[in-house]
């Protein structure tokens, strides 16, 4: 089919509750992407963070796994599950125990009725404190908890028991906690609201309020998490002592495979008993192999580092474009979680970008992210930072 043939399908056929860029992307390998008509892209965008290794990368382990055993069910054991459970545990370096799931949405569900269980079995408590600007997901526990008015809007009445507070504003935290809190819920570096990392001193107090307060500290890792950063968490790439209670991923967990978990610390990890909770789906040993081998890849070769090298090289260059550029305002970010905020919207920008052969992902008002794969290279950047450099320089950019 050719791409109009396609985007007819679209138009006919799908719910429209995306505004869909026109590409038809049909291929890619590494960090490249092909579209309907043979334009080559160099794909920075990765998915959304989703696409951790590139293009293509999980082929081998997703036909070698799917020959032995896809799905189980999780009324019985698979050892790849087991695996990756174990995996995960000694990558946060805290005991404690992880449920597996589909979506980020899914796994901050998760988190949901882990803090409700355990706040209703101490002293009655259910709220839990989101910050203004987050983005939790999309199901109806994820556009409450998160701290924007445009994804709640229009499915009123919202699931209670979520309030947002001021990002990196201690004071106002302190002061929202009720005799109903239970935990605090946060993304270090806010991604969907353009790339705002917290401060170490703001993390460092949210564990001392939530200890105090005997609350759960609750990180959403699903954008920032898996290595991104140069740290395996993204918080502790900002506050490296800071512990955590509850952790959600998603996106590039599964290296473009859908898969989600969570982690809870010690008795939080208890919480969810038999017949509390559950998914068809979550867990499957071909998601969980598809994970480990994505986990494999991350540590054999040294991709954390990768990301804090060329993260750096990568900011580096797009501050010394900024400094002649007009068009871009401000360059911020941690390792390959990058924003660069611009004097045009953000979707304009993204496709000013497209024309250039590079794609971005929208964030915010008028940021393009850039969350390439974690084994991009130097040569990569240099690339990218040439066509940010035309698309932005010419008339008409700003
Ligand atoms: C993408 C995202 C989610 C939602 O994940 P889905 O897989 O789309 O449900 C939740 N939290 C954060 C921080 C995200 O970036």
């Amino acid at each position: 089919m050719n791409r109009a043939e396609i985007i007819g399908l679209f138009d006919k056929y799908v719910v429209p509750s995306y505004a869909r860029y026109p590409h038809v992307f049909v291929r890619g390998k590494g960090s490249r992407v092909w579209d309907a008509d043979g334009t080559e892209y160099l794909d920075f965008g990765g998915g959304i963070a989703v696409n951790l290794l590139g293009h293509s990368a999980m082929a081998e382990i997703l036909a070698k796994q799917a020959n032995i055993l896809v799905h189980a069910s999780n009324l019985y054991y698979t050892e790849p599950q087991g695996l990756l459970a174990k995996r995960l545990v000694e990558l946060v370096g805290i005991e404690g125990k992880c449920f597996f799931c589909n979506s980020g949405a899914e796994a901050n569900e998760a988190l949901f009725k882990i803090a409700r269980k355990f706040g209703n079995e101490h002293g009655g408590r259910h709220e839990i404190l989101t910050f203004e600007n987050s983005f939790h997901g999309r199901t109806l526990a994820g556009i409450s908890a998160t701290g924007q008015v445009k994804v709640k809007h229009g499915f009123e009445p919202p699931v209670e028991g979520f309030r947002h507070v001021p990002f990196n504003d201690l004071d106002a935290v302190a002061k929202a906690i009720t005799s109903k809190t239970v935990a605090i819920l946060l993304e270090a570096i806010q991604g969907e609201s353009g790339v705002l990392p917290a401060t170490a001193d703001f993390l460092r107090g949210l564990r001392r309020l939530c200890d105090e307060h005997q609350l759960l500290l609750m990180f959403d890792e699903v954008q920032c998490g898996m290595g991104r950063t140069g740290e395996f968490l993204g918080f502790r790439a900002i506050a490296p002592d800071v512990q955590p209670d509850a952790i959600s991923w998603a996106k590039g967990l599964g290296g473009g495979f859908p898969i989600a978990a969570i982690w809870a610390r010690g008795p939080y990890g208890d919480v969810l008993g038999p017949g509390t909770h559950g998914t068809t789906f979550g867990g499957t040993p071909l998601a969980c192999s598809v994970a480990l081998a994505v986990l494999d890849t991350l540590e054999r070769d040294g991709l954390m580092g990768n990301a804090r090298d060329v993260g750096e090289y990568f900011i580096g260059k797009l501050r010394a474009l900024a400094a002649q550029c007009p068009t871009i305002r401000d360059v911020r970010g941690i390792g390959l979680m990058i924003g660069v905020e611009v004097t045009l919207e953000a979707r304009p920008a993204v496709l000013k970008l497209a024309e250039h052969g590079l794609i971005g992902v929208a964030a915010g008002k008028n940021v393009v992210r850039f969350l390439p794969p974690l084994n991009i290279t130097r040569t990569d950047v240099d690339e990218a930072v040439e066509k940010i450099g035309r698309a932005f320089s010419g008339s008409g950019a700003s």
